[in-house]
């Protein structure tokens, strides 16, 4: 009875993570989906422990602890630090991962030898390559999106560093095929394997930086998924197979819908060392920046029909989205017609800036993606950049020494005027100038987003309350 329990226990966090899925693909029912998440794996953790004579309470009550110790402040972070705490979670699966083959490996090889079926072994060596490396990988990326001081930002790069990458990768392999074969003779190759899978994750992740570093957190997401799936195969249990394979094909899903936001192939991302301290163009004069007031911004935008915010990182970083909503507000009310422009990679993770927006409660749509809103753009008389920069840079499409050429990017050198909201004439992520912010249409607004779009605010309140 009890083993019924737990299949049908299993069978419906199956189909609440399907859902959830699902559900989190639109703003609208991505909430009932975090619900769902969560009563899934409710379900799936209550469920194992149903298993007789599995657990050992004081054991699981010290994991627990520390999960919550983790998990608490984790949970904590801001939005902007999401995609260094996507990697750390993804680096702990990986690690559990890694610890649960070892452990059922060494645990078969102690008495258990019936269990060292030749798909078995191959499942623990799978499991704990994919995981260690998932590890080491992850806590990498993480360290370097959080800048940690003591490791590089920018691509490492070095002579045949792939083949040295591919060798390594390649003796693990090896050392695996030979436990397959002889899984306690060969015993002694175990702990070789986990070496080099954690110093291959080192070496995976430090050619790597710059903006595709949130593409390689999604394909490190989907390398933990299959490593759960090789976990489920050595335990013998499905729910951990389904959950793994939806985890592992999400994370591969979503780095293939990044590359192609990005226009670069899964290979340039990962050996291609983008993000390399560009060269400056040698000479070229650089054109002179315009300057507005927000008063004067002001004016132009409540005589205009139709405005189009386009949202990106700097918005995120000063919170600014509840003052757009205002923003937006006033706008709609003085009879303009405000959209918001949505680039699939503004900000630092997918969704960034739906999220954000959904937060405020501005209607979904109004939030138009980009190869929508592009054909618009000629009509439209003001583009209002907030904190935005890579995904509205002009060289993408002509430059094609540029890192970011072939990038779709929002066509916003295409409206009548822009406006600018950015502190400085700082790069964005990939380090490159910008010469929107130099065209003849565009007039810089400086200053923090949050400020100047309160600016923006008030100089409309006030005309509101004239007009009423
Ligand atoms: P961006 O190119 O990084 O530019 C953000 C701009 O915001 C900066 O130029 C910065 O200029 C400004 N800024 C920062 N803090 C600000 C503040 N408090 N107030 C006002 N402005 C502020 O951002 P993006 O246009 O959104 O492009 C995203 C980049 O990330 C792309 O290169 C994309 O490929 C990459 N990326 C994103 C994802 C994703 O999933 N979203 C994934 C992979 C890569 P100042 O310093 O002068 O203020």
């Amino acid at each position: 009875m009890r083993y019924e329990i737990i299949q049908v226990a299993y069978l419906i966090a199956t189909a609440l993570f399907i859902f959830a899925l699902h559900w989190m693909n639109h703003p609208a029912t991505a909430r009932k989906g975090v619900y769902a998440g969560v009563a899934a794996m409710t379900l799936a953790v209550l469920g194992t422990l149903l298993y007789p004579g599995l657990v050992n309470w004081k054991w699981m009550a010290v994991a627990a602890a520390i999960g919550v110790a983790v998990g608490v402040p984790l949970a904590r972070i801001p939005l902007t630090a999401v995609p260094q705490r996507t990697a750390l979670s993804h680096a702990f699966g990986g690690l559990a991962a890694g610890l649960v083959g070892t452990a059922e490996y060494y645990l078969w090889i102690g008495g258990e030898h019936e269990m060292l079926t030749p798909f078995k072994v191959f499942a623990i060596v799978a499991e704990i390559i994919l995981g260690f490396l998932t590890f080491t990988g992850s806590l990498m990326a993480a360290g370097k999106l959080q800048e940690i001081k003591w490791i590089p930002q920018r691509p490492v790069t070095y002579p045949l560093q792939n083949v040295t990458n591919f060798v390594l990768l390649g003796v693990a392999v090896l050392c695996g095929i030979g436990i397959i074969l002889r899984p306690i003779d060969l015993s002694y190759l175990f702990p070789v394997i986990i070496v080099l899978a954690l110093a291959f994750g080192v070496l995976l992740i430090i050619p790597i930086g710059g903006a595709d570093m949130p593409t390689v957190i999604a394909l490190l997401n989907s390398y933990a998924g299959l490593s759960a799936v090789a976990m489920g195969f050595v335990l013998d249990n499905k729910l951990l197979i389904t959950a793994g394979a939806l985890d592992g094909s999400s994370g591969l899903i979503l780095s293939i819908i990044m590359c192609k936001a990005m226009n670069r192939s899964f290979a340039n991302v990962l050996f291609g060392a983008f993000g390399q301290v560009q060269k400056k163009a040698e000479g070229g004069e650089q054109k002179p920046v315009k300057q507005e007031t927000p008063e004067g911004a002001a004016q132009v935008m409540e005589q205009a029909s139709l405005v189009v915010i386009v949202p990106g990182y700097g918005m995120a970083v000063a919170q600014a989205q509840h003052r757009v909503r205002e923003l937006y507000d006033l706008l709609t009310k003085r009879g303009v017609d405000v959209r918001f422009a949505i680039h699939p990679v503004a900000g630092r993770m997918p969704g960034h800036m739906n999220v954000l927006l959904a937060e405020t409660e501005i209607p979904y749509d109004k939030l138009v993606e980009m190869d929508e809103i592009n054909p618009e753009m000629p009509q439209a008389d003001v583009v209002l950049i907030i904190g935005a920069n890579d995904v509205v840079n002009p060289a993408a499409r002509h430059d094609k020494s540029s890192p970011i050429y072939g990038m779709p990017i929002i066509d916003a050198d295409k409206a009548k005027m822009c406006f600018a909201i950015k502190r400085s004439m700082n790069p964005g992520f990939a380090g490159i100038d910008n010469e929107l912010y130099t065209a003849d249409h565009t007039y810089m607004l400086f200053g923090d987003a949050k400020a100047v779009v309160g600016e923006l605010v008030k100089n409309l309140s006030v005309g509101v309350a004239a007009v009423h």
